[in-house]
């Protein structure tokens, strides 16, 4: 028996009810699931506003059809940048009516809910699967919501979390395989690719893979990627930056703007070959 069959009484709203039974979140005109893939694309950071904007229009150019870009980052040392807060979220605003793309931002505590009018898709990152509280937050509210799997978090833990969203009312979760931490170092996490189509068997909620986070390295994403779409996601995130070594953060798993279109045409002929 394995860590997702012993409890599936605790997944109730999550769960497929039949074979046919796929969910579609909407994102701002942007569906994604039962068929609809997206990719999300953009720094790990809002930045100053002519390289976000820059970057913003060459990914929309490339095939992105959300904007993602953090603006209050949760980071491991106290010392590295942890986002332009209120700014890059005005930032982002203006971004985002200029290059007319749907804009996905992480949020990091509840009580910046009121900051994120303008955002399209909340984002709860790995380091926040389980803060209950923030998910309870947001399962108050109708914005759709990206749940990242925790570094640690069996799938179970991250159904349950997709759980505490929608039993506060909001239908509308996608949930993001991100790699976990195993033994090995040679990337940042394990991408756990078998996730996607698992997950897929035990719930109808749309599952999205983020390749940068996973890998930790850029020159891994589009292979992991590609394999990520190979496996069934409902989307890829990917962080993308026009000069990626100016990133003010994850700089070595950020790809350029072309490396995103080559990942953007290759992803659009695997999702052709599985039909
Ligand atoms: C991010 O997407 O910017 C991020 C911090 O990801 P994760 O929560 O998966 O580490
Ligand atoms: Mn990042």
């Amino acid at each position: 028996m394995n860590e997702c069959e012993y409890s599936q009484d605790e997944i109730v709203l999550a769960k497929k009810k039949n074979e046919k039974d796929y969910r579609t979140v909407d994102v701002s005109g942007v569906k994604i699931g039962a068929g609809n893939f997206a990719l999300i694309a953009g720094p790990c950071a809002v930045e100053e506003y002519e390289t976000t904007l820059h970057t913003a229009l060459e990914v929309k150019k490339a095939g992105a059809s959300i904007f993602r870009a953090g603006a209050f980052k949760p980071r491991t040392s106290p010392y590295s940048f942890d986002g332009l807060h209120e700014e890059g979220l005005e930032i982002l605003k203006k971004v985002k009516e200029k290059a007319g793309i749907p804009v996905a931002c992480e949020i990091i505590d509840a009580a910046y809910l009121p900051l994120y009018d303008d955002i399209d898709v909340l984002q709860i990152g790995a380091r926040n699967m389980q803060n209950f509280e923030l998910l309870k937050a947001v399962g108050r509210q109708n914005k759709p919501v990206i749940l990242k799997r925790g570094m640690s978090a069996t799938l179970q833990e991250l159904l349950l979390s997709a759980e505490y969203i929608l039993v506060g009312g909001n239908p509308n979760v996608i949930l993001c395989e991100r790699g976990i931490r195993t033994f090995t170092c040679g990337t940042r996490n394990t991408f756990d690719v078998g996730a996607i189509p698992l997950l897929k068997t035990i719930t109808a909620l749309p599952v999205i893979a983020d390749p940068s986070h996973a890998t930790g390295r850029a020159d891994l994403v589009e292979s992991v990627a590609l394999a990520a779409v190979a496996a069934g996601a409902d989307g890829v995130m990917t962080e993308v930056h026009i000069c990626p070594a100016a990133s003010s953060s994850d700089a070595c798993q950020t790809i350029d703007t072309a490396a995103f279109g080559t990942l953007s045409k290759k992803a659009d002929k695997v999702r052709q070959a599985l039909l």
